[in-house]
């Protein structure tokens, strides 16, 4: 099969996703798609993912297409550079698919709040996809494209590969450059990737993974490259965090996570229950460090630089600031901007954002004493956790319903707090929809992590009913 035949087979693809109506693409135009792949074919190119195609969600910058955030702040702008993981997805042959639909800034678990409409659960359209990234996990699970990136704050690629019966990692803070992902929450930020498999979300990882001289949070080390691959699992202790398997879990979800438990220890692993205490202060810290860091990084857009300018009569700066912020941001960011400028504003700085820094060191420390380490040589190798309390919920049920919203990351959004490499992998279903079990690893050692997800894509069969 050449580029351009492949290419061909994935915008139909895109086409048929499109036409049923799932709504999970922004940006896509059949000629681009088709022209770097016969771009690709002049080369004698074979790059690790030479002739792929890669969906991207709309948060990333793209000189093929404009970059929305799915907002309606930034109509008419186009980025004058591309990020750095979408250059080196196209210097390893990947092709840029389309661009994916979101919640607007990525702030949302659901891709309801978004500028260009909600997108749909590809096994039933009445259901949320999960979010931020809905669009890049719905466009990978309906066959549309092998792998897609998204990018995570607080579960952003986990939760939607879970709704979705998709493999989502997260990577270490600073595995990935941020070099042109539009920024949300500075400390939080990163780009992650989806895949039908392990070791499609694995490939494109290691691709756009290593040192970026254009970002400085990016970590100085190469590329990820595939761990060394065992045959078992002996030797490998992982641990089960009690508070993340509360009484009150969903049955099928508790049952799918003992089903991959038992599996585990099939294969060789011990399998050790522990507890990280500070969990239950994670949704309340994220939900004040991420906004308050979205305060700042979104003062940005004000109708001067980027985008939308809502005309405004006079010539007074404020005014049109005022006019453009308040026709272009949606009803969440904006929830997001006043609850981030109210945690920073003097007299609640120590209330709320000191106090959360300090609610993230305990979160982080209780990770730290958990794995094991030069200072913890008993600890674990790896956590399993259930990736969401719930399956997909339906459209409308939460989406005004904020601190519901809020709680869909309940198990997700640790991981960013303490800075963890994660991946979900699909483990079961219930009443048909997708159940994702989650392993999280100690800083950089997503190699391992991502033998232990392989491991467990093999020994579970996602498709089974868990009871
Ligand atoms: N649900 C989280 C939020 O709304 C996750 C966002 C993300 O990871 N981009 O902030």
């Amino acid at each position: 099969m050449t580029a351009s035949t492949g290419a061909a087979a994935v915008a139909d693809r895109i086409e048929r996703s499109n036409a049923r109506g799932l709504n999970a693409v922004i940006a896509y135009d059949r000629g681009i798609l088709l022209a770097q792949a016969d771009a690709r074919s002049l080369t004698t190119g074979s790059g690790p993912l030479e002739g792929v195609a890669v969906a991207i969600k709309d948060n990333i910058c793209t000189l093929e297409y404009p970059t929305t955030c799915a907002s309606r702040i930034l109509d008419g702008y186009r980025s004058p550079y591309e990020a750095t993981a979408i250059a080196r997805l196209k210097a390893a042959g990947a092709l840029i698919a389309c661009k994916t639909n979101l919640d607007e800034f990525a702030m949302g678990a659901s891709t309801e709040y978004s500028a260009f409409g909600r997108t749909r659960h590809p096994l039933d359209p009445e259901r949320v996809p999960g979010g931020s990234s809905g669009g890049s996990a719905v466009l990978v699970a309906d066959g549309a494209v092998a792998a897609a990136l998204g990018s995570e704050t607080g579960g952003s690629v986990r939760q939607p590969a879970a709704f979705c019966g998709i493999v989502g990692i997260k990577p270490t803070y600073g595995r990935v450059s941020r070099y042109g992902l539009v920024a949300f929450g500075s400390s939080l930020d990163q780009i992650g990737v989806f895949g039908r498999t392990v070791d499609h979300a694995a490939r494109v990882l290691g691709v756009i993974s290593g040192r970026d001289g254009n970002d400085p949070t990016s970590a100085d080390l190469d590329p990820l490259s595939p761990g060394e691959s065992r045959t078992d699992l002996s030797g490998v202790v992982i641990g089960t965090p009690r508070e993340f398997f509360p009484p009150d879990l969903d049955p099928a979800i508790q049952a799918a996570c003992d089903r991959a438990v038992q599996r585990f220890r099939d294969a060789g692993a011990s399998i050790r229950p522990v507890s990280l205490p500070h969990t239950r202060l994670a949704v309340p810290t994220y939900y004040v460090i991420a906004p308050a860091e979205a305060s700042s990084n979104l003062a940005r857009f004000d109708g001067i630089r980027y985008g939308l300018r809502v005309s405004h009569p006079g010539a007074d700066p404020a005014a049109l600031y005022r006019a453009t912020r308040g026709a272009g941001f949606g009803p969440e960011v904006r929830r997001r901007i006043i609850l981030g400028t109210y945690v920073l504003s003097a007299g609640y700085y120590g209330k709320y954002y000191q106090k959360a820094q300090v609610a993230r060191r305990l979160i982080t420390q209780d990770y730290q004493q958990v794995f094991r380490g030069p200072a913890t040589p008993d600890g674990v190798d790896f956590l399993f956790t259930p990736t969401t309390p719930t399956p997909a919920f339906k459209a409308g049920e939460k989406v005004n319903d904020p601190v519901a919203m809020y709680h869909a990351d309940v198990f997700v959004c640790t991981a960013n707090l303490a800075h963890l490499p994660a991946v979900s992998v699909p483990i079961g279903r219930t009443s048909g929809l997708p159940i994702g079990g989650q392993i999280l690893a100690p800083h950089f050692e997503e190699a391992g992590m991502l033998e232990v997800a392989r491991h467990l894509e093999r020994l579970v069969d996602a498709t089974e009913e868990a009871r």
